[in-house]
C-alpha cells in the first residue's frame, strides 16, 4: 500500500528540455508535474538566440523560455518551485524529495541542466556577486566605463565578451590555451574587435581574485613564460563551461565520470527514468537539441506508462 498520490510523470528542471517534455506529456493527458529550482536555465541567462529554427530575426532567450512554459501550461502542465534534493526507487514508483516533501511518480524525466563551473581559486567565493560573475549578459550594463576580465575560450566566453564590449571601457579575454574552442562565427566576431579596448590574453590562467570590498584585480600567470602579473579590473566573468546538476541522483541513476547522466537515447539505467537536455549532453548542448531530447523523453515516458506498465 502506497501512501499519497502517484503521478504519471514528474519532470525535474526548468529549462527548455523540461518545458518541451511538459508540453508533450500534458498533450498526452499525463498531467505532468514540473519541479524547478531557483537557478535560472541557460536560455534565461542569455540574450538574442540566433540559431533556434523558426525565428529568422532571432529570439530573446528569456522570451523563448517564457513562451515554452506558457505553451505547456495551456495544456495543463502543473509547475511548482522546489529544489529536488533526493531521489529513490520505491516499489512500483520513484520518490522525488524536495526537503521533507516527497513526490511519487511512475515515470521521471531528469532535466536539471548544468551549472556554471567555478575556477576554485582564492578570492573567487569571497568576491562572488561583488565583481565575480557567471553572467555578463545579466551584469554587463553595470560595467559602463569599467574594466572587465572574461575567462574562457568557448562560445560562452565570446558571448560574454560581446555583451561587455557594449559597456566596458576595457576588456581582457583570458584563455588558458593558444586557440579558442568557440565556433568560428563567434571567434570572428571577437577577433574583429581585438584592439585597445579588447585585449586577448592567450596561454594564461587566472590564479587569484584580488580586492578590498569589491574586486580590483586578478593575478594571472602565463603558462608558457611562467610569468605572473596583476591585471587591474572591476570584474571577473567566468565562462569556463558547466557541471551537470546530478547530485540527488548520484548512486541511484548511472552517471558518467564527469557526473552527466548516462543515457542510451534518453533512457537511463532505470526503467521509466529518462534524461533530457544538458544534464545528459556534453557534446551538442544547444537549445534545439535540448528541446529535442525533452520531446524524446516525453514520448518514452508515455510509451513506458502505456506499454510497459499497461496503464
Ligand atoms: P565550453 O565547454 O565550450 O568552453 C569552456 C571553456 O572554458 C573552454 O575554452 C575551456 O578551456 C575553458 N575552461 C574550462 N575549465 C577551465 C579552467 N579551470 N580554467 C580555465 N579555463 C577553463 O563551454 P561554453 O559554456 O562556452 O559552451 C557550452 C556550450 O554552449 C557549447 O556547445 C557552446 O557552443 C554553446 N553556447 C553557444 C552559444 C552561441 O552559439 N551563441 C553561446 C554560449 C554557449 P579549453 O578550451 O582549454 O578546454
Amino acid at each position: 500500500m502506497v501512501k499519497g498520490e502517484i503521478r504519471n510523470v514528474v519532470i525535474i528542471g526548468g529549462g527548455i528540455s523540461s518545458h518541451t517534455a511538459a508540453l508533450y506529456t500534458a498533450r498526452a493527458s499525463l498531467k505532468p508535474l514540473i519541479i524547478s529550482g531557483p537557478e535560472l536555465d541557460q536560455l534565461s541567462l542569455t540574450t538574442l538566440v540566433e540559431n533556434y529554427p523558426g525565428f529568422p530575426e532571432g529570439v530573446q532567450g528569456p522570451d523563448l523560455i517564457a513562451n515554452c512554459k506558457k505553451q505547456a501550461q495551456k495544456f495543463g502542465a502543473e509547475y511548482i518551485e522546489g529544489f529536488v534534493d533526493s531521489f529513490k526507487k520505491g516499489n512500483g514508483f520513484y520518490e522525488i524529495g524536495v526537503g521533507k516533501k516527497k513526490y511519487k511518480a511512475l515515470s521521471v524525466i531528469i532535466s536539471t541542466g548544468a551549472s556554471a563551473r567555478r575556477l576554485g581559486i582564492p578570492g573567487e567565493d569571497k568576491y562572488f556577486g561583488r565583481g565575480v560573475s557567471t553572467c555578463a549578459v545579466c551584469d554587463a550594463a553595470l560595467y559602463k566605463n569599467k574594466v572587465a576580465v572574461v575567462v574562457g575560450g568557448g562560445d560562452a566566453a565570446m558571448e560574454e565578451t560581446l555583451a561587455l564590449y557594449k559597456f566596458a571601457k576595457k576588456i581582457y579575454l583570458v584563455h588558458r590555451k593558444e586557440e579558442f574552442r568557440a565556433s568560428q562565427i563567434m571567434q570572428d566576431r571577437i577577433l574583429k574587435l581585438k584592439g585597445d579596448k579588447l585585449k586577448i590574453v592567450y596561454n594564461t590562467e587566472v590564479l587569484e581574485v584580488l580586492g578590498d570590498k569589491l574586486v580590483n584585480g586578478v593575478k594571472v600567470k602565463n603558462n608558457k613564460a611562467g610569468k605572473e602579473e596583476i591585471i587591474k579590473t572591476d570584474g571577473l566573468f567566468l565562462a569556463v563551461g558547466h557541471v551537470p546538476n546530478t547530485k540527488p541522483f548520484d548512486g541511484v541513476v548511472e552517471l558518467d565520470k564527469q557526473g552527466f547522466v548516462k543515457t542510451n537515447g534518453v533512457k537511463t539505467n532505470l526503467p521509466g527514468v529518462f534524461a533530457a537536455g544538458d544534464v545528459q549532453d556534453y557534446i551538442y548542448k544547444q537549445a534545439i537539441t535540448s528541446a529535442g531530447t525533452g520531446c524524446m523523453a516525453a514520448l518514452e515516458a508515455e510509451w513506458y506508462i502505456e506499454r510497459v506498465l499497461g496503464k
